[in-house]
């Protein structure tokens, strides 16, 4: 077992469910944004607070990406989809942990954490988030 968790590529492996999807409410306009930007892109205010925003959503729209970046043709093909959450926050995510062609509008994701990658010997760690479809 221990060998076998030791040859899994480490962006495979998951993170625990507490961290959390940061993203900012700008505190004049109400406008909710992921990434948190410093300035409001609606109204340009500048008192913009991070806020922590739901973890579920739901598939607004998507495109399967065939022909990937060099360096990234071993994930090919993955899903971009636009995808709502909870409160209507509106974001752009790869979806993982599904086949493309059992991707649907309107089906609900969840947000997970995987590791990206680890710059050599800084050992700096870095995580991006992405969906996967709703376990029940
Ligand atoms: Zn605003």
């Amino acid at each position: 077992m221990w060998a076998y968790w030791q040859s899994v590529p480490a962006h495979w492996r998951e993170i625990p469910a507490r961290y959390r999807l940061e993203g900012g409410e700008c505190q004049d306009c109400g406008y909710r944004m992921i990434p948190r930007e410093d300035i409001c892109p609606k109204c340009g205010s500048r008192n913009v607070k991070p806020i922590n925003l739901p973890r579920k959503g739901n598939v607004v729209n998507y495109t399967v990406i065939w022909n990937a970046p060099r360096g990234y043709e071993y994930y090919t093909p993955y899903v971009i989809a636009i995808i709502e959450l909870e409160d209507g926050t509106r974001l752009t995510a790869q979806l993982t942990d599904v086949e493309p062609s059992d991707v649907k509008e309107g089906m609900e994701v969840e947000m997970v954490l995987r590791k990206t990658r680890v710059s050599g010997e800084s050992g700096l760690i870095a995580y991006s988030y992405k969906f996967r479809p709703l376990i029940k």
